[in-house]
């Protein structure tokens, strides 16, 4: 057995691709699975935007560009950041790199090491904790509350910030609840970190800032001016324009700090692949229909399998402000987080993912993701309420 460094020990995963692994096994074995696992839209990237990556390709561009990103890109980024947060940022503070997941590893290890604290939201993206115990910092759960629409309680994060903190990780709209944060608990939260805790640095997770409903809307860290310099915004294309597998995201970085994003860019890929830069810039700059259809489908899904959800004996389930997860809270199942995930995968056909995926506060939900066809979701539904049946007369 070689001996790796002992960090690689604290390294956790995304459960969600074992899942994902395991139904694609079970399917090519001939079983019909119906896939309400995976956390990526069922739509194609739209056309003009594989058009501009093409064209790059046949153009030439071939050959790295610089490390942050090719400036046309950032300044389109800084425009869409205008757009749609009303705010004014600088190109040479956005950095550019292969998906939303690159922004969250620089940022936690840029602050994570022995004797730190970093907050994070539990249930929560799995990434964020594991990556917290890979640089040996102390990984600390902020509780997400169902009755709360599972937002954080702002007096629960404020408690749990020490001397030690350096960074508070905010993500809304949220995976897995799909919940987002309401903007009194953001204005409440931004002026005790001024006030109170000028050392915190925050991470604002907003992936998922483009796709909410209702009246829900959506506010970034980013639009507090009193703020400034200590914020580090991640987004990117892979949920807005249906792009996962092109791998592009970007952050906009506190002034202070981008010239240690760039480096570690240059430490970890040099760039990100140029063809799929100009996919970007069309993305951003290019007609924005497909991300409106793409989010009123999600909308008229939601509302269906939160109905759906909401009718099976020992489920109870909120209706979520944003992403495309439903949560519901399976306790009166009697049936655990894990458990029952794997016997709807085995035995009924169906993924989901355990809520213990995303944090022990996870236990008693389950993450039903809905970008799968309203008849998928139907099916899926019938499914699990045969399953639940099957088990209270056996
Ligand atoms: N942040 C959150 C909250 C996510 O759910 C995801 C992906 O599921 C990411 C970041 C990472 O996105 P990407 O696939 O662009 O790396």
């Amino acid at each position: 057995m070689l001996e790796t460094a002992k960090r690689m020990r604290q390294l956790g995963t995304e459960t969600a691709f074992d899942v994902l692994a395991r139904a694609q096994e079970l399917s090519t074995q001939g079983r019909d699975i119906i896939n309400l696992g995976i956390g990526q839209p069922d739509f194609k990237t739209a056309e003009h935007i594989v058009e501009a990556a093409v064209k790059a390709f046949r153009d030439g561009h071939h050959g790295y560009t610089p490390a942050p990103g090719i400036i046309s890109l950032r300044k389109s980024i800084s425009e869409d950041i205008f757009r749609h947060r009303g705010v004014d940022v600088d190109p040479e503070r956005i950095v550019v790199v292969p998906g939303g997941k690159v922004t969250m590893f620089f940022a936690i290890l840029m602050f994570g090491e022995e004797g730190s604290e970093i907050l994070y939201p539990n249930p929560g993206f799995p990434i964020y904790e594991s990556v917290i115990k890979f640089t040996g910092a102390k990984a600390v759960p902020i509780k997400l509350f169902e009755n709360e629409g599972f937002s954080f309680d702002v007096g629960s994060v404020l408690e749990k910030i020490t001397k030690r903190t350096k960074l508070l990780i905010i993500n809304s709209p949220a995976n897995p609840t799909g919940g987002a944060v309401p903007k009194s608990y953001i204005d409440q939260l931004v002026e005790a970190l001024v006030n109170d805790y000028p050392w915190v640095t925050v991470l604002s997770d907003e992936i998922y800032s483009r796709i909410t409903y209702d009246d829900h809307q959506h506010v970034s860290l980013l639009s507090y001016p009193e703020l400034e310099g200590r914020v580090i915004l991640l987004d990117g294309f892979s949920k807005t324009h249906a792009m996962t597998g092109w791998r592009l995201g970007y952050a906009v970085w506190p002034e202070s700090l981008v010239n240690g994003a760039i480096r570690l860019a240059i430490n970890c890929h040099s760039c990100v692949n140029a063809a799929t830069q100009f996919a970007g810039i069309a993305a951003l700059n290019g007609p924005q229909n497909s991300v409106a259809n793409m989010v009123s489908e999600f909308d008229r899904r939601r509302k269906l399998i939160v109905e759906g959800l909401n009718k099976l004996p020992g489920f109870r389930c909120i209706t979520p402000s944003g992403a495309f997860y439903a949560f519901p809270n399976i306790t009166a199942t009697g049936i655990s987080s894990k458990n029952l995930q794997d016997r709807l995968l085995e035995e009924a056909g169906v993924a989901t993912i355990a809520g213990t995926s995303f944090g022990v506060l996870g236990e008693g939900y389950l993450r039903f993701s809905y970008a799968s066809s309203a008849e998928n979701i139907v099916a899926a539904l019938a499914r699990t309420l045969n399953l639940l049946e099957t088990r209270k007369h056996t």
